[in-house]
């Protein structure tokens, strides 16, 4: 071995001992008589010393030829250190040393290798590698590795099985673009890439391997965003012969568990909110419990009072912000100018102070006396010293805009600790969701998802409103995961390929293996996926899921570090059969 200890292992217990050590030169600080090497690794820093006079000459002038991120060994006698570093775990001793010998320079890296660095987001992508010596990087890394063994470890405890299923497929409906692969063998056919196994985990269901997971890379070509990368991991995840509280059971112990284990935090066990309940409450199905603020519609007290807006809007709709009666007159334009921007889209903001002598201020005092106003504050829940926020129009349009404010109030009122987690199980999906594009409903989780079985007779009548066994997890916020419990009855699968406007032709070509196979004994199945990328982030407080993947690509969905996608070669495109025509030449 090229080091008898690790750069971050080395305590005081450890003096008087001759230790070799290898790592990359962090920074060296040369005070003329003393000089000092930070050495660094994947375990931490040690300081190594060098004194003029005391230390061979030749060993000098190495350290002295030494430039940053150098690899080198050293050699020496572990001592106390006169002027401790608490803030480091070897911080009590350093080497002095005996040997020195460079491994491999380095040229000077293109940004400082820093917990802070001076790099900009393309050049750390560029040089990924130099950017994963940081310490933040490091530590996300880790905290990756630790979930995906402790996800482990607790599934195998509960007897699933981990089974890998193929990346070279055929399309999965699962409502994003497919990436595909061109094939050789078959000319003009494709492979494309898993959005996920889905189909694959329910036809294991089938072949009786009753849970089943896989730590899985799907892929997805969507515009990407902070929380998306075009190739993601998934906690993938079926059972069968379970109802849907089994597997919210189940794997509620898995997050209970992950918490406990990862953060030495005990989760109580997650509340269950129904998808019309999230969006009448919190104007979201992924709501975020860890603040209240939850909305309280105000038609009833508002109406008639000859203000026109609320008059003819079909929702009136406020929060109460408790404590910021105080607000100014300019926080409260910026509020308005918030729910205002176009991506938020809402007309306006009414605000009413509930002031500490009882009174009220509201910008709507034309039209509603203090009488009513205490009408909106009862309802409202408020006491002197609250603030209402209220927002009024179209019932889905207005409680996505509040929904908007909601956060922006708790971002504001730093009710979104990162430090603290509220996880719940939002239930009770509608089964479709009308799409204006293509004027039809599109399955809202997926075409295999099974209805409520007390809601089937709606599907011809009125098939919005069905709901389906659909579940998904949030944690502040956050989508981590969702599942359903699937149809696994052939004539009830080819029903609601009918709803999704599949001839029966084209859903036998698409889904007759899997079809098929539901005639040869599938049993009752569900199960569910968590977005592994995003767990990781969240467990590290962070929103972008971007510094927990070792590689990531960019928001171009480009590796600027292997500079790819990129064009291939025409002997490669030949053996293919593909010919790649410029954008102004292609076939429409
Ligand atoms: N395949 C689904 C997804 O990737 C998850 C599931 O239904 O288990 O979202």
């Amino acid at each position: 071995m090229l080091r008898s200890h690790t750069c971050g292992e080395l305590r005081k217990e450890h003096l008087n001992n001759e230790v070799k050590l290898s790592g990359w030169v962090q920074r060296i600080r040369d005070k003329g008589g003393l000089i000092w090497i930070d050495l660094r690794d994947r375990y931490g820093i040690t300081q190594l010393l060098l004194e003029e006079g005391e230390s061979d000459q030749s060993l000098i002038e190495t350290a002295r030829s030494l430039g940053r991120e150098f690899v080198i060994q050293a050699e020496g006698l572990v001592i106390e250190r006169e002027s401790k570093n608490p803030n480091m775990a070897t911080g009590d001793i350093e080497i002095k040393l005996t040997a020195l010998s460079v491994l491999n320079a380095s040229k000077t890296p293109p940004f400082t290798i820093e917990n802070n660095t001076d790099g900009g987001e393309e050049l750390r992508m560029k040089y990924r590698y130099l950017d994963l010596r940081r310490e933040p990087l490091r530590n996300n890394l880790k905290l990756r590795n630790r979930l995906s063994i402790e996800t482990r470890k607790y599934l195998d405890s509960i007897d699933f099985f981990e089974i890998e299923t193929p990346y070279l497929i055929k399309s999965t409906p699962e409502g994003a673009r497919d990436f595909v692969v061109p094939s050789r063998m078959s000319e003009g056919q494709f492979y494309a890439l898993p959005q996920s196994p889905q189909t694959f985990k329910q036809l294991l269901m089938v072949a009786g391997y009753d849970r089943y997971y896989q730590l899985v890379k799907c892929f997805r070509d969507e515009d990407l965003r902070a929380d998306r990368q075009p190739e993601f991991t998934q906690i993938d995840c079926e059972m069968a012969f379970v109802e849907q509280d089994d597997v919210l059971n189940t794997f509620e112990g898995l997050v209970r568990y992950l918490f406990k284990t990862v953060k030495d935090i005990d989760i109580p066990s997650l509340p269950h909110m129904t998808y019309a309940d999230a969006m009448k409450l919190y104007g979201s199905d992924k709501p975020d419990l860890r603040f209240g603020m939850s909305f309280v519609e105000l038609n009833d007290v508002t109406k008639n009072k000859g203000f026109k807006i609320f008059d003819e809007a079909e929702l009136v709709v406020g929060i109460n912000a408790e404590g910021c009666a105080t607000y100014s007159r300019k926080q409260l334009d910026k509020l308005t100018d918030f729910v205002r921007r176009p991506q938020i889209g809402a007309k306006g903001m009414v605000y009413v102070k509930c002031n500490e002598d009882g009174s009220f201020k509201s910008s709507v005092d034309k039209f509603y006396n203090q009488e009513d106003l205490a009408a909106w504050a009862e309802k409202m829940n408020a006491k002197a010293g609250d603030l209402l926020l209220v927002l009024s129009g179209d019932a889905d349009a207005v409680r996505k805009q509040l929904n908007e404010l909601r956060l922006e109030m708790g971002n504001q009122l730093e009710l979104r600790n990162p430090d603290v987690f509220v996880p719940l199980w939002v239930v009770d999906f509608p089964l479709l969701e009308w799409d204006e594009d293509s004027e039809r409903y599109h399955a809202m989780h997926h075409p295999f998802t099974s209805p409520k079985a007390e809601d089937i007779g709606l599907l011809d009548s009125k098939p919005g409103e069905v709901r389906a066994n659909a579940y998904d997890l949030v944690i502040n916020g956050v989508e981590i995961g969702g599942g359903s419990i699937r149809i696994h009855d052939r004539d009830l699968q080819k029903l609601m390929f009918k709803h999704l406007g599949f001839t029966d032709e084209e859903a036998q070509e698409q889904f007759g293996f899997l079809m098929n196979a539901f005639e040869f004994g599938a049993p009752p199945h569900g199960g569910i996926a968590l977005g592994f990328d995003r767990l990781v982030a969240l467990f590290g407080g962070q929103d972008s899921i971007r510094d927990f993947i070792a590689f990531p690509k960019n928001n171009a969905g480009r590796d600027v570090m292997i500079d790819s996608p990129s064009a291939i070669d025409h002997a490669q495109l030949d053996e293919l059969r593909l010919k790649v025509v410029k954008p102004t030449e292609q076939i429409s």
